[in-house]
């Protein structure tokens, strides 16, 4: 399938990159050229946050898609960026070129519906307590409006263990390819919930046959406004999309 120029499912896996929040033009446009350099196929960046905490920065709502639009423009890369709610979905479709349905969201059956009819490309995450058949089922409420543009994203699922913020389930990868014909990608990033573990994950999921894969990058991952304790430097990124790609020639 395909968002803009960008084909997910046949050749290499693609590399979506960006931070978890957009926190402003700057490091947006920073983020979008260490992206590029790195050959990422497209950019992320949440807008409307979806915090476990009220307390949380929310992200920047319109703001974050204006961003979102001029740093495309300034940079050609596509956007994916996650929509929390239905009446959100107009006013998300005029910056992004792929919506993201969040973990938390994933059993928003009116959402999904309503993607489905808007017929956008939806990259849609696992939700954190959801087995494989669940998430396929939800994908299937976009299907089911005649949209079949959807790529799914393995982020983790929680489990016993404390010493990660969720478990990557890297079968996921390959049994959600086989019952869905749709690509599967793979976010080390919100699965390992630390940085130190990223690249393995990462790694993993290309070996696993994923046709991507998500990273959280930041211009100072200790200042980040969301999610920083598991985003990549741009140093660190570069090196890792690096392996990524020698990974990626070793599977084909
Ligand atoms: C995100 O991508 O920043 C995010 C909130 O992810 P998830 O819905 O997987 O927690
Ligand atoms: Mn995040």
């Amino acid at each position: 399938m395909t968002v803009g120029s960008t084909v997910f499912g046949s050749g290499p896996p693609l590399l979506i990159a960006g931070p978890c929040s957009v926190e402003g033009l700057d490091m947006m446009l920073a983020c979008a050229r260490a992206a590029r350099e790195a050959g990422a196929a497209m950019l992320r960046g949440g807008a409307f946050k979806p915090r476990t905490s009220p307390h949380s920065f929310q992200g920047l709502g319109v703001e974050g898609l204006r961003i979102l639009s001029e740093v495309r423009a300034e940079t050609g890369l596509p956007v994916v960026s996650e929509v929390l709610a239905v009446d959100q979905i107009e006013t998300v479709l005029r910056h992004v070129d792929m919506v993201q349905v969040g973990a938390r969201n994933m059993h928003n059956f009116p959402l999904l519906t309503e993607l489905g009819r808007a017929g956008v490309p939806v990259l849609l995450k696992r939700g954190f307590m959801a087995t494989v058949e669940e998430w396929i089922l939800a994908a299937e409420y976009i299907t089911h409006e005649c949209n079949e543009d959807v790529v799914l994203c393995e982020r983790g699922i929680r489990t016993f263990e404390h010493w990660t913020r969720n478990t990557f389930d890297v079968s996921a990868i390959p049994l959600a390819r086989m019952k869905t014909g749709h690509p599967v990608i793979g976010d080390p990033c919100h699965a390992a919930g630390r940085r130190d573990l990223v690249a393995p994950l990462a790694l993993a999921a290309i070996a696993a046959g994923a046709d991507g894969v998500m990273l959280e990058i930041h211009p100072d991952p200790l200042r980040a406004r969301s999610d920083g304790d598991q985003s990549l430097g741009f140093e660190e990124f570069a090196e890792l999309a690096r392996r990524l790609k020698a990974a990626a020639s070793a599977r084909a």
